[in-house]
């Protein structure tokens, strides 16, 4: 038996065979061909097709975009006029090499050449040139493509160096007993979507440990240690069953009070939101007890597809959630994307720094098409709805006013077109930037409302990588520095009579409630299965017992010295994942 240890990431045990997953890629098959003529029929339509296709993808992208960024469509599709390209490939299948083998062959030498040019510009080429090659491979090869495949036909634990929100996404969770993973922390958006899917995982083991771990093993997984255990005998495994057990039971007993109000027991009422990420958890989100959605991570209308959806699709995707929420409050919070959530259809090129460096808001207002569509679909949703608008990753005064000014022209716009449109919505922001924490009172003369986003700004504050395990030491979301942020945040809003939530996974974790709530926040948001803990939590608590804790917090001077004063005075929630 061999014991594996990595950052627990999504609580819950499991027991069963490990599947290592491997991102899909394309398996191309060299073969001696008979009739070269044929062949280069083939190809020659394969090209044709594929033309078709990325002319209807510029045709949608310039719709949704804009010209300027459909314009990468047009250069991928003049590749396929290259006749130093289509020469090459025609030379191959008269030296009887198989259509898709002389492709890849031609396309290699020329990405090749590209990537070694010294000049950024064309070694991002190279990424275009293999895009292109991919597409008319799928016309030649139609049957070897389709979503990414696990390959799942019985439930596995998957094993994966890293897993990307689209990966993750795609994945059929009824299959999945357990994540592990390489890389990654409990804070990456992995980690989110496995705790909102209830799947417990382990992440960041490193690169070396995971090789230890073999397709079809038998692993067990303790998602609230962080350890994984290959090959464990009989006798190791009867306690992690039954601890199985005892989990699932707690989380169903927790559930059947799931829709009491989180009230403490002198009065003070906390909203209970959960943070979602697709349709279908959005909507069975209301079974877990949430009083709301305090986080829409509108992120997977994007994920999904090879283009940014269009207005019409968006709109259908919210309003078959305020279907089913009717007039609950609704966070949407506006396309949060860049660092560890690219997307496949916008190029953003190299950037040293992508956490740094072109994500959230700033994308949006750098790609001011993409945010005024969703502001769109938001605004059409309709009336009746309790809708709010969020915007993500704000660092200053003037990117909210820049992304209100969108706002009011989106506005303008369907008034204009005699479109109906939600009247009155409140709009916030999210406070994950220290910045923005610091200049609460003054965004708050602008926002409607503030949610902290701790996920980012514990990584922005400590100065490390909310994904990168060997900086997860500095990883301190119950510092006192992030807890002074808190504060202050909620001192800036009361000032302007605003509301603050926390959605960052803290608002979820047991140990760290009584202090959020003792520090003033009116709203937590989290991961649907965590919601009837937290509000058993709540109505345990005297709102007056954790103002003090809250004050006593604020004056220590490390982490461990916060944790070491919860434990004492709740022992009960420490030993709580
Ligand atoms: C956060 O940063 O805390 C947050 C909720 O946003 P995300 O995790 O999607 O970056
Ligand atoms: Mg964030």
């Amino acid at each position: 038996m061999k014991t594996l240890r990595g950052i627990p990431a999504s609580p819950g045990i499991a027991l069963g065979p490990a599947l290592i997953y491997q991102p899909p890629t394309l398996q191309v098959e060299r073969r001696h061909i008979q009739d070269p003529g044929a062949e280069g029929e083939r190809f020659t339509q394969a090209v044709v097709r594929a033309k078709a296709a990325i002319a209807d993808l510029q045709a949608q992208a310039t719709a949704r975009l804009g010209p300027g960024e459909a314009a990468i469509f047009e250069a991928h599709r003049l590749f396929l006029e290259d006749p130093v390209l289509l020469d090459k490939v025609r030379q191959r299948i008269a030296e009887r090499v198989n259509a898709e083998a002389a492709l890849l062959d031609a396309l290699e030498g020329y990405a090749q050449a590209l990537a070694s040019l010294p000049d950024e510009t064309f070694r991002q080429r190279a990424a275009d040139v293999r895009a292109v090659g991919e597409r008319v491979l799928r016309e030649l090869m139609p049957a070897n493509w389709g979503p990414a495949q696990l390959g799942l036909n019985s439930p596995r634990i998957v094993v994966a160096r890293d897993l990307t929100p689209a990966d993750t996404i795609q994945m059929d969770p009824s299959q999945i007993l357990g994540l592990v993973t390489a890389l990654g922390g409990p804070t990456s958006h992995a980690a989110i979507l496995a705790r909102g899917l209830g799947i417990p995982a382990v992440m960041g083991l490193g690169e070396e440990a995971l090789a230890e771990i073999s397709s079809s093993g038998e692993l067990v997984l303790d998602g609230t240690e962080g350890v994984v255990l290959i090959d464990a005998d009989a006798a190791t495994r009867e306690p992690y069953l039954r601890q199985r057990e005892r989990f699932i039971a707690d989380r169903e007993q927790h559930r059947a009070e799931a829709l009491l109000p989180a009230q403490t027991r002198d009065g003070r009422r906390i909203e209970i939101g959960a943070n979602v990420g697709d349709v279908e958890s959005a909507v069975e989100a209301l079974s877990w007890g949430a009083d709301g959605i305090g986080l829409l991570r509108s992120e997977f209308l994007y994920l999904r597809s090879e283009l940014p959806p269009s207005e019409a699709e968006q709109v259908q995707a919210y309003r078959e959630i305020t279907k089913a929420w009717g007039e609950r409050p609704m966070v949407i919070r506006t396309l949060d994307i860049g660092a560890d959530k690219p997307l496949p259809w916008l190029r953003l090129g190299q950037e040293a720094n992508p956490f740094l460096g072109t994500r959230g808001l700033r994308l949006s207002l750098q790609y001011p098409h993409l945010l005024k569509t969703q502001l769109r679909a938001i605004l059409r949703i309709g009336a009746g709805y309790n809708v709010k608008i969020m915007f993500p990753m704000v660092a200053t005064i003037e990117e909210m006013r820049e992304a209100k000014r969108i706002l009011a022209e989106a506005r303008q716009e369907l008034q204009r077109e005699d479109l109906p449109i939600v009247e009155d919505l409140e709009v916030g922001i999210m406070v994950e930037v220290p910045s923005a924490a610091l200049m609460a009172a003054e965004l708050a003369a602008e926002a409607d409302f503030f949610s902290l986003g701790t996920n980012d700004l514990v990584q922005y504050l400590f100065a490390c990588d909310r994904t990168n395990p060997r900086v997860i030491d500095l990883y301190q979301p119950l510092h006192p520095a992030v807890l002074r942020l808190i504060r202050t945040t909620v001192e800036g809003a009361r000032a302007h009579g605003r509301w603050v939530g926390l959605c960052g996974e803290l608002a979820g974790v047991p140990e760290a409630i009584p202090i959020l709530v003792g520090l003033g926040l009116d709203e937590l948001s989290m991961n649907p299965p965590s919601i009837p803990q937290a509000k058993a939590i709540v109505r345990s608590l005297s709102y007056v017992e954790a103002q003090s804790l809250a004050e006593r917090a604020l004056q220590l001077s490390s982490e461990l010295e916060v944790r070491g004063l919860i434990a004492s005075l709740f022992p009960d929630l420490a030993q709580l994942h």
